[in-house]
């Protein structure tokens, strides 16, 4: 995660909580905030939802997206929520390339033994089994 963002959504997350749970511990709306024509309460609604969104701008952004995509998802109500917290970490080292399975390549058969021989096995590429020395094929 980038660092500046991150804090930056955690900063907003609390303005966001802290500001909801101060309406509603301290002075409860009776009606519609908007129509109450209580600037106060308007005030901290208005700081609370906009610290909202710009939680999930900033942790979008923190973890490597567009900041449309943490605006977008909360749209989709819980569920974006959990797909943006669940989003993998753009920032972080990619994972290292795969090696290629030991069962890739070409593979030899020893008339001998019966052994599956891998060409990476083979001395010299020539075809004996490393194993006794028989042929392979
Ligand atoms: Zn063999």
């Amino acid at each position: 995660m980038i660092a500046e963002y991150r804090k930056m959504a955690r900063t907003s997350t609390i303005i966001c909580v802290a500001g909801f749970a101060f309406l509603l511990i301290v002075m409860p709306p009776k009606e519609n905030v908007w129509r109450s024509g209580n600037l106060f309460q308007m005030a901290i609604v208005a700081t609370a939802m906009a610290a909202f969104w710009f939680a999930f701008w900033s942790y979008a952004k923190a973890k490597g997206y567009s900041g449309a995509v943490g605006l977008a998802l909360p749209l989709l109500s819980v569920l974006g929520i959990i797909i943006l917290l669940s989003l993998r970490d753009k920032t972080l080292q990619p994972n290292k390339p795969k090696i290629s399975p030991p069962n890739s390549g070409v593979q030899y058969k020893c008339v001998d033994c019966n052994k599956t021989i891998h060409e990476s096995e083979l001395k010299n590429d020539t075809l004996l089994c490393p194993s006794c020395g028989g042929h392979v094929e």
